[in-house]
C-alpha cells in the first residue's frame, strides 16, 4: 500500500480499540479494490466523544466505525441519522455528509447476511435472546423484521429485558416478545426447542471459561446457537450447544458482514462473496491459530 497525498482515511472509535479486527477487513478490502484507503484504529478516552467525532470531520475522514462503549452515546453528534438506525438506536458507521457525520447500523443487515451464510433461517422460528444491551436490540429488530413466531428476551436486569420487549412489541404491532429473569431459564416452556442468541459479553477473552448460562440442561432445549462473541473462536456457549447435539456460530461473520457493508457505505464499491471470503481468512489468520 501506498500512502500519499490522496489517501483516505477511515477509522473506529471506541475504548478499548487494541483488540479490533476491523482493520485487517477494511485493508484487505481496499488492497484487492485497489482504493487508496487506509483503516486506521482511534481510542476515544471517556468524555472525548464529540471532539473524537468533530475532529474526524475536520480531518476529511471518509467515515468511521463505532463500537463499544459509544454506540448510542454518538448519536446526538450526527448530522443525520438513517431510519433503521434510528429504529435500533446504536450506530456503528458514520458516512461522512456534506456537514458531518450521517450514522448507519451495519450490524443488523450484517447479522442477517451472516446467518443467512450459515443457512440459520428466522422465520416462524421461537428464539431465545440472550441479554438486552445495545446488540441485543439489534437482534430483537432484526427477529421481528423477518418473521420470528416468538421472542423470549432472559436478562440479568429483566427491566432492560421488559423495556426492549415493549419496544419490540411496539415496533412490530403484535406481541411478539416478552421478557425473562435470566435466573428463570428453566421454567422455560418444556417440549420446545429454540433459536438461541447469545448476545451478553459473557466468555469473551479473557474469561472463556464462562458461559451466560452453564447448566447442560438449558442446552438440550437449543436446536441452534448463535454467539455474537468471535474471541474465542470457540466460546463456552459454543462448546455448551454442540454437546447437546446442537449447531453453533460465532459472531465473526457478522463483524466480517458489518465492515463489508459499512466499506460499501464508505466507497460505493460492491464487495463480492471471493472477495468478503479473502477479507474472512484475513481476519482468521489476525486472530491467530486459534480461530
Ligand atoms: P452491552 O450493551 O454492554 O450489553 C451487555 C449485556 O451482557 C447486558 O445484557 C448485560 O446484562 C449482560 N451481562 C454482562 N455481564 C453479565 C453477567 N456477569 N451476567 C449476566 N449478564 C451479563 O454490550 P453489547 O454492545 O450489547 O455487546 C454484547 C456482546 O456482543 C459483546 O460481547 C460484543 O463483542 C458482541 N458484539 C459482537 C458483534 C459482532 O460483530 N460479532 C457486534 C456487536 C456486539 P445487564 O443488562 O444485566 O447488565
Amino acid at each position: 500500500m501506498t500512502i500519499n497525498g490522496y489517501t483516505r482515511t477511515c477509522g473506529l472509535i471506541g475504548n478499548p480499540v487494541e483488540h479490533t479486527m476491523s482493520p485487517a477487513i477494511h485493508n484487505t478490502l481496499a488492497e484487492a479494490l485497489s482504493e487508496n484507503l487506509v483503516y486506521v484504529p482511534f481510542h476515544v478516552p471517556d468524555g472525548k466523544l464529540r471532539e473524537a467525532v468533530e475532529g474526524a470531520f475536520a480531518l476529511n475522514l471518509l467515515g468511521c466505525n463505532v463500537t463499544v462503549p459509544y454506540k448510542s452515546q454518538v448519536i446526538p453528534f450526527l448530522k443525520e441519522i438513517d431510519p433503521l438506525a434510528e429504529k435500533i438506536g446504536a450506530v456503528n458507521t458514520l458516512v461522512r455528509v456534506q456537514d458531518g457525520f450521517k450514522g448507519y447500523n451495519t450490524d443488523m443487515p450484517g447479522l442477517l447476511q451472516a446467518m443467512r451464510e450459515d443457512g440459520v433461517r428466522l422465520e416462524g422460528e421461537k428464539v431465545l435472546i440472550l441479554g438486552a444491551g445495545g446488540a441485543a436490540r439489534a437482534v430483537a429488530m432484526l427477529l421481528s423484521e423477518q418473521g420470528a413466531s416468538q421472542i423470549i428476551i432472559l436478562n440479568r436486569t429483566v427491566e432492560k429485558a421488559k423495556e426492549l420487549a415493549r419496544e419490540v412489541n411496539a415496533a412490530s404491532g403484535r406481541q411478539l416478545a416478552r421478557a425473562m429473569a435470566l435466573a428463570d431459564y428453566p421454567f422455560l416452556p418444556g417440549g420446545e426447542k429454540y433459536l438461541a442468541v447469545q448476545t451478553t459479553n459473557l466468555g469473551m477473552f479473557p474469561r472463556v471459561e464462562e458461559a451466560v448460562i452453564e447448566d447442560r440442561t438449558f442446552y438440550e432445549k437449543i436446536h441452534t446457537g448463535y454467539d455474537l462473541i468471535f474471541n474465542p473462536s470457540r466460546t463456552k456457549f459454543v462448546s455448551l450447544v454442540e454437546e447437546s447435539g446442537g449447531r453453533a456460530f460465532n459472531g465473526l461473520k457478522m463483524l466480517l458482514y458489518q465492515g463489508v457493508i459499512a466499506y460499501e457505505l464508505w466507497t460505493g464499491a460492491k464487495v463480492g462473496v471471493e472477495l468478503a471470503e479473502k477479507a474472512y481468512r484475513q481476519m482468521r489468520s489476525a486472530m491467530g491459530p486459534e480461530a
